[in-house]
């Protein structure tokens, strides 16, 4: 049966991606709905290609292509509203979510209402809101199957035990390309040097987060979110190699993981084909090209990032949307180069230092922590 696909932030490096997938196996699937932040040609290429109905730009002031050249019958939505409409209107079996950043989170949420499933990329939106999706995916029968390369690691290796057998997760982490690096080297990184990932291609943010390792904090929160298991058991370790992508240790001594090349096509493939498993379009590993596989913990006085994760996720409530939102502002500026390196976790947290989370909160007051970190790196920054 051939499943109905929406892809959120098509135009990105997962949305790509996937395309790839979906283009190597024409018989499986219906791309029914695509989205873009502001790249209107690309979409509407992409849209040419497959043969899609209903696309949306998120930003208004490039909808001009998308109107003047959308196939007749295309159903065109712009404005952050246009992606909840897009989803609404695409009828999909499965959604998957490759927005970068918070900006994801109001069509990831209105998905899950609508009891579809989601294939998740966007982390941020489990950071920000986990409390509120999770039950209400329990509630509407939307399931949420991951595609970060780590938790598709971690679901895939649950599958060889029961919740209550599961002894800790150790979330496997490249290091980035400063793991090597010494702090007053670290001192020094430019946006260049951030933006080498030894292992993975990947978009800007991530690609920073990466370098930082806020990428790993914000995978931890994501990986309890996810298999509803505390962040005090879940141990990141480096492996350079990106080779074993994640691990689940059980009761009994046993330590079960996943292991692949580094490309993101395998793990998108496996959320999008789950429970089936088919032909891969990623190379599969060769062992004669691999002596060795490293290991070593992580260093949490060069990547303070990891304890400021840690910290959001024991405080709870609304710390993971100031957590979030802070790390954003503070990637954005030094995209701008605009903030040096060291100070992006410095500002991030700043910011906590100054937040008193609300426990329980609501939709509301986490949209509101999250506006009120931006401001609040931009008010850190000034003084
Ligand atoms: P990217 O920057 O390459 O692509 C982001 C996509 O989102 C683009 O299509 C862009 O047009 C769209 N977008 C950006 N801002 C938007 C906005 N305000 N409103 C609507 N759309 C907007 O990012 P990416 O690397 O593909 O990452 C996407 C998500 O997947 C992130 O949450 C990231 O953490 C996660 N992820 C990525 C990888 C990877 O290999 N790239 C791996 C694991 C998880
Ligand atoms: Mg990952």
């Amino acid at each position: 049966m051939r499943r109905r696909l929406v892809i959120l932030g098509s135009t990105g490096s997962i949305g790509k991606s996937a395309l790839d997938v979906v283009a190597s196996r024409p018989d499986e699937f219906d791309v029914v709905g695509l989205s873009a932040g502001t790249r209107a040609q690309t979409l509407l290429e992409q849209a040419r290609e497959f043969n899609v109905d209903c696309i949306a730009l998120a930003d208004e002031q490039h909808r001009e292509p998308l109107t003047t050249q959308a196939p007749p019958g295309t159903h065109v939505f712009t404005g952050s509203a246009g992606l909840i409409e897009l989803v609404e209107a695409s009828q999909a079996d499965l959604v998957l979510t490759a927005i970068v950043g918070a900006a994801g989170l109001p069509s990831t949420l209105r998905t899950v209402e609508l009891g579809i499933d989601v294939a998740l990329a966007n982390k941020e939106s489990l950071v920000v809101a986990g409390d509120i999706i999770i039950p209400l995916a329990a509630e509407t029968g939307s399931r949420l199957i991951p595609v970060d390369s780590e938790h598709s690691a971690i679901f895939q290796s649950l599958q060889s035990g029961r919740a209550e057998e599961v002894r800790r997760i150790l979330l496997t982490a490249s290091g980035g390309p400063f793991r090597t690096w010494t702090t007053e080297q670290i001192q020094q990184a430019t946006l260049a040097d951030a933006l080498q990932h030894p292992t993975w291609t990947m978009g800007p943010k991530i690609t920073i987060d990466s370098a930082t390792m806020m990428n790993k904090a914000l995978e931890i929160i994501e990986a309890h979110y996810l298999f509803g298991i505390p962040a005090n058991r879940i141990d990141v370790l480096v492996h350079p190699e990106s080779i074993v992508h994640s691990m689940v240790e059980f009761i009994d001594g046993s330590t079960v993981a996943q292991l692949g090349t580094p490309d993101m096509r395998t793990p998108i493939q496996y959320a999008l084909t789950y429970p089936e498993r088919v032909d891969g379009i990623a190379d599969h590993i060769d062992w004669t090209q691999i002596s060795r596989l490293n290991f070593e913990l992580p260093d949490e006085t060069r990547f303070p990032a990891l304890r400021l994760g840690r910290q959001a996720a024991a405080q709870g409530g609304t710390a993971g949307a100031v957590f979030n939102a802070a790390n954003e502002a503070a990637v954005a500026r030094f995209q701008r180069e605009a903030l040096r390196f060291v100070e992006i976790a410095q500002v991030v947290e700043e910011v906590m230092d100054r937040h008193a989370p609300t426990l329980h909160p609501s939709l509301d007051e986490l949209l509101a922590a999250d506006a009120w970190a931006r401001d609040e790196v931009a008010a850190c920054l000034a003084t």
